[in-house]
């Protein structure tokens, strides 16, 4: 008999049938002998409806009073999730991220755990309840309400199986795993029945939004086994995600991933001083705007030009910023390019096998794609590409690396919400 931490994403606790769907899925792992807490997302496009509610009463929310409401989205799927369970005839509790203890940092909307309280919880679980917890919210020492970023109910749950020392932590969602890319985008994809720690993160970060950075971070960091697995197939195990040191071979490439929500801005004319690009990334850095590509080039007049991307949501600040760089170095122009869609591999298995990034760059140009910047880390390799060809380009490296198969996988509900 263990501890099984299990999370249900949106689209799983939809409605009232699926909810039921749900407490099934929990009372067949409690039946299975194990202690359980389950974690819950919001209902279906609730944190989306709630977002679009707020910016119509106003353009610029207070993010203090955003995750006061974005908190209440969750808090409506654990009691009615918590009703399903008891109406079974099992003892289940709901409880949110204050009634728990979930410490977060005051950064509204994109709030970090710091610490979980779990007595409360080890408590009910010797009462032999099943708990269900509010994903995505936390709260500050102080008391206030925060949220953990888009798609951070996976942290939370991964969050709470460290902190409890479950035997694992299970991501039921509307997919069957992990898979090479999205299987919306490819739907003849294969699905990984393992993947490491260190894949997963770079694949999440690179914008594989089955599951929020920071929970395959957390996971790492304290060696939670994690699975993602279907809400809809419950006796299939989905995919498992381990450390390095559990794994023996590794292929080139163990997945494709795009993000779109980056946007590029080039300074011209810069001096080529040293101390040019310290003061450009040094200004952006005190104000906590994170650069993600780098491209710096020598202009045939002796000036720089510098190229990087920022996330959509900090373009205007940065754009404030820059602006103030130019002055004081009496630079050219600012030009700012919003039509454009990172595509990035990963795989372990790159390391040491130097012909993967000429194979990406034949792929995409085979397929007539221009590459705007490109950048590298061990095992991984991005191109930044127009918007409208994203997709084509998944395509067309999913194949150059032989990551498709015949069969197509099986996507249950609508768009993610992420
Ligand atoms: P949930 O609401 O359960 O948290 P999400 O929408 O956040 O679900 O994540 C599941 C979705 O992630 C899938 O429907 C799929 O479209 C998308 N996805 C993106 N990349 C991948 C990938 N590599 N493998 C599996 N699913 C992926
Ligand atoms: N409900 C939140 C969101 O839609 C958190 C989550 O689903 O993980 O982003
Ligand atoms: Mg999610």
């Amino acid at each position: 008999m263990g501890i099984i931490v299990q999370k249900f994403g949106g689209t799983s606790v939809a409605d009232p049938e699926k909810i039921h769907n749900v407490a099934n899925a929990v009372i067949k792992e409690k039946e299975n002998g194990n202690d359980v807490v389950v974690v819950v997302s919001a209902m279906g496009h609730t944190t989306d409806y709630l977002i679009k509610l707020a910016k119509e009463v106003t353009k610029n929310p207070d993010s203090r009073e955003m995750d006061m409401l974005l908190s209440t989205g969750e808090q409506v799927s654990i009691a009615l999730l918590a009703m399903a369970i008891q109406s079974h005839g099992y003892n289940a509790v709901s409880m949110n991220g204050q009634q728990v203890g979930i410490i977060t940092e005051c950064i509204h909307s994109k709030a970090r755990i710091v610490d979980i309280k779990t007595e409360k919880l080890q408590k009910h679980l010797k009462e032999g309840k099943i708990i269900v917890v509010a994903g995505f919210q936390g709260v500050t020492p102080d008391g206030e309400i925060t949220t953990l970023g888009r798609g951070g109910s996976d942290t939370s749950a991964v969050a709470i199986a460290a902190a409890l020392n479950a035997d694992r932590c299970d991501i039921y969602t509307d997919v069957e795993g992990v898979y090479a890319t999205d299987p919306r985008i490819v739907p003849n994809i294969q699905k990984s029945d393992i993947i490491s720690y260190e894949e997963m993160l770079e694949l999440a970060r690179v914008g594989a939004n089955v599951l929020h950075p920071r929970s395959v971070e957390t996971a790492k960091q304290f060696n939670v086994p994690l699975r993602v697995r279907s809400s809809f197939k419950l006796d299939n195990l989905g995919t498992l995600i381990i450390g390095v040191e559990n794994m023996e071979i590794y292929k080139p490439v163990a997945g494709v991933a795009a993000d779109s929500s980056q946007i590029r801005i080039l300074l011209s004319e810069l001096p080529d001083i040293p101390g040019t690009a310290a003061k450009v990334f040094g200004e952006l850095a005190k104000n906590n705007i994170s650069v993600d590509m780098i491209i710096q080039s020598l202009a045939s007049n002796g000036t720089n030009s510098i190229a990087f991307t920022v996330d959509e949501g900090e373009i205007e600040s940065a754009i404030e910023i820059v602006n103030k760089v130019k002055t004081d170095f009496n630079a050219g122009e600012i030009s700012v390019d919003d039509n454009i869609a990172k595509v990035s591999i990963v795989g372990a298995g790159m390391v040491d096998r130097p012909g993967i990034a000429a194979d990406m760059f034949k792929a995409l140009a085979e397929n007539d794609i221009n590459i705007k910047m490109i950048s590298t880390s061990e095992i991984k390799i991005s191109c930044l590409v127009e918007k409208e060809n994203a997709n084509k380009a998944i395509k067309a490296l999913c194949k150059e690396f032989g990551l498709e198969t015949e069969i197509e996988a099986v996507v249950k509900g609508d768009l993610p919400n992420v």
